[in-house]
């Protein structure tokens, strides 16, 4: 064995340790089930063995499946389909994906009694194992986090977890824990009983040891005769009261976009008419179907496979030592650079925060001091750990303070001046070996480079805002910039563990590029005479997280404006809808309708209160339509307007080699602005569809909405060749 050790005691009872050979994390193999196969069936045979503990000899228990392995079945799969058809290939991913849920019914039947100790945290198919023995018992470590997470890359857990769950708890809390993917602390766990027991890790052995030993029964309630669901029936009154409402809300959460979802559903709401072995089936033949599913491959490959190459330095210059980020300086106390600072100190780095004089630096630091304690307040924090962050970061005004930061990133007005003047004064001071990043949303960052005495040691690192909430990172390489700077910005943006993308330098960079597409399209429909209402309703239905509407709200319409002005002084009056512009005019400088920030935009916000579309908007605009112009409008169009506008301008930044790596185009644009998630990301979508039908989607959209919907040559190209992104641009794969 290579996965597991088994050590019997005297007392017949043996530990198992999970402990794979080569890997930092244990996680579900092909031989992980092989080994515990051979175990179950020595435990159940032995007649010496009494009982089985199962525990790691890693710092975690399990992290889950392997998702690189499901993702290879759904290779197989398809080569079987050309070569076999579509019901052997279906029956090939039932048979190996039925295989862990049938493993750990047997060590559920085995008759002997099986503890689970779990030492560290537990996710997806490894929690499912624990799920599956008679008993629970976990370590007091704050550390833990146990859950079913298989939702967030469009698949659901299938290895009983889903029949086990419904049949601990109520029903309607099952759906929620499943449906969110919830990783839950200790202590939340056992008090949603999902865990028997809470010891200090050197008594976790001994205790379950001594639960066998005291007579622990190898046999799940479930399989008692007289065994009942604890919510009841599905056919009874609190089966009415639960799976009607839980349906409504399944649809309102996700516009039935996400198969996996749908089965979660589906499973729960059959498996709790049945029999476990039967239920057990229901689960697995959905699962078979929702992993054979393009949502479920788009989002393992972008959400899992992608996300996990990016964040361990995918894009990572070969050859250049780590850079060891131990200070970072920070200029700008304002609303990103103080947010800059959270995550940094956060993170254990040390801070440096400057801003134009020491009150105002203190001002930035002090709102930061209010906002965590907001969090502590809500028991979100504990007020020594926002104190502790807090001491990190030392504000002043002398410049002098950055003399020994690794990295430098500043945050001062979008301006060209005041950024030029930052920029010098840095470079009177900066460490030689040092690197200096703008956050600029909008400024070429070889043009500020040029400012700087040695452009190679200056790069773009944009991040998005909230800071601490958004995970997404865009780094700008300038034409000068050097691979050491680049290794600098990527060891920075990994210490803070957020998730970056590498871009080349042009307007909007790549997220913003794509996402003011986003918005503008929202902003023609109005024009168009369509109601705020539906254009925010079928954005949402289409899968983005909010309205373009809402969005703009939240980006402030005045900034809109600016851009919207800039854009024209920079590339001519045909490069903005006059629509558009006139409409921001008004809304801005006539009603003073600046957007969220001060109550006041496409929307009205009052505190306490949900946001309501602001009435008088229908008067700033230039034509409505009638009920039955509205009736004939194809839902399903506008849809898909809002996700092509921003998948077409995706293969447009690609065309440019503004984004150079499929994976980034695809894991920026969910992270950095939400595109529906179940697509995979913007050049993934365009896959799904297949370039051909993307092609002829945006000829048809250019002939009825315009221009902006012209394909890029490269993806004529393609689709008259049949190419996808992800074949033809598959991403050389580097050790980590
Ligand atoms: P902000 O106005 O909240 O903060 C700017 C801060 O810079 C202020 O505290 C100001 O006092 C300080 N400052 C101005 N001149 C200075 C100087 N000469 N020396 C030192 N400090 C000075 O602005 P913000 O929203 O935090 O934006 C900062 C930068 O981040 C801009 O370049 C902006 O384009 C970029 N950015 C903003 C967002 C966003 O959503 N707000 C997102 C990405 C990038």
């Amino acid at each position: 064995m290579t996965a597991f050790k088994l050590d019997i005691d005297a007392d017949g009872i043996a530990l198992i340790t999970w402990d794979m050979e080569g890997r930092s994390m244990n996680v579900i193999t092909m031989d992980v089930i092989a080994e515990l196969s051979g175990l179950v069936d020595k435990v159940t045979n032995d007649a010496a063995i009494k009982g089985a503990v199962i525990t790691s000899g890693k710092k975690a228990f399990c992290g889950g499946a392997d998702l690189t392995m499901l993702e290879s079945m759904g290779g197989i799969y398809a080569d079987k389909v050309r070569q076999e058809g579509e019901e052997a290939a279906a029956k090939y991913v039932y048979e190996e994906s039925s295989k862990l849920s049938q493993l750990y019914r047997r060590l559920e039947k085995s008759g002997k009694p099986w503890v689970c100790a779990l030492n560290g945290t537990a996710m997806g198919g490894g929690f499912e194992l624990a799920l599956a023995c008679h008993r629970r018992i976990a370590s007091d470590n704050a550390k833990t986090r146990l859950g079913l997470p298989e939702i967030k890359v469009g698949l659901f857990p299938g290895a009983g977890g889903t029949q086990r769950v419904v049949r601990m708890m109520m029903p309607a809390d099952a759906l929620q824990f499943l449906l969110k993917g919830d990783q839950l602390k200790v202590d939340r766990a056992k008090a949603m009983k999902l865990i028997d027991e809470v010891v200090p890790q050197d008594r976790l052995i001994e205790t379950a040891k001594a639960w066998i030993k005291g007579g622990g029964k190898g046999e799940q309630p479930w399989d008692v005769k007289g065994y009942k669901f604890p919510g009841g029936l599905v056919y009874s009154k609190a089966g009415m009261m639960t799976f009607p409402p839980a349906n409504a809300i399944y649809r309102r959460e996700t516009y039935d976009n996400y198969p996996a979802a749908r089965a979660i559903l589906q499973v729960v709401y059959e498996g709790l008419q049945v029999d476990i072995d039967t239920a057990l089936r229901i689960e697995s033949r959905h699962f078979a179907k929702i992993l054979r599913s393009p949502e479920a491959a788009a989002m393992i490959r972008t959400l899992f496979v992608n996300m996990q190459d990016l964040n361990k330095g995918a894009r990572r210059p070969a050859g250049v030592p780590p850079t060891n980020i131990k200070k970072v300086g920070i200029i700008g106390a304002g609303f990103m650079g103080a947010g800059i600072a959270q995550v940094s100190a956060a993170a254990g780095l040390s801070v440096v925060l400057i801003d134009r004089d020491q009150e105002t630096a203190d001002k930035g630091k002090a709102g930061l001091h209010k906002s965590l304690s907001d969090r502590v307040a809500k028991g979100r924090m504990k007020s020594a750990e926002r104190d502790s962050l807090l001491e990190k970061i030392a504000t002043t005004a002398d410049y002098d303070a950055l003399k020994d930061c690794d990295i430098i990133v500043e945050a001062v007005f979008e301006d060209r001046k005041v950024k030029t003047d930052v920029i010098k004064k840095v470079a009177a001071v900066i460490r030689d070996d040092a690197t200096f990043a703008s956050n600029t949303s909008t400024l070429p960052i070889t043009s500020l480079a040029a400012e700087f005495k040695e452009p190679k040691r200056f790069i773009g690192i944009h991040f998005f805002s909230p800071v601490a909430l958004m995970m997404l990172v865009e780094v700008i390489m300038g034409k000068e910039t050097g691979d050491p700077a680049l290794a600098a910005a990527l060891d920075f943006i990994r210490a803070i563990r957020k998730t970056p993308i590498v871009v080349n330098d042009t307007r909007g960079f790549y997220a913003n590029r794509c996402v003011l597409n986003y918005i503008r399209e929202g902003h023609l429909m109005l024009q168009e005479g369509i109601p705020a209402a539906m254009i925010e309703n079928t954005a949402r239905m289409a899968g983005m997280p909010v309205g373009p509407l809402s969005l703009n709200d939240e980006t402030a319409l005045d900034l809109g404006l600016k851009i919207v002005r800039a854009t024209e002084a920079d590339l001519g009056p045909e490069a903005v809808d006059p629509g558009m512009k006139k409409l921001l005019e008004d809304m801005v400088e006539k009603n003073q309708r600046f957007g969220r920030k001060n109550g006041k935009g496409f929307y009205d916000y009052t505190p306490g209160q949900p946001k309501k579309l602001w009435p008088g908007l229908a008067d700033l605009l230039p034509k409505k339509l009638t009920r039955e112009e509205i009736e004939a409008l194809d839902v399903n169009e506008l849809k898909q307007r809002f996700l092509v506008v921003q998948a077409v301008e995706a293969a447009r930044t690609f065309e440019e080699h503004v984004v150079t790596d499929v994976r980034e185009a695809d894991v920026g644009s969910i992270l950095g602005f939400g595109f529906a998630p179940f697509t995979g990301g913007t050049l993934s979508y365009i896959d799904m569809m297949g370039t051909k039908k993307f092609v002829e989607l945006c000829n048809r959209f250019v002939k009825k909405y315009g221009e902006r919907f012209t394909p890029p040559k490269l993806l004529i190209e393609m689709a008259a060749k049949g190419e996808s992104f992800h074949t033809k641009f598959a991403p050389k794969k580097k050790a980590a």
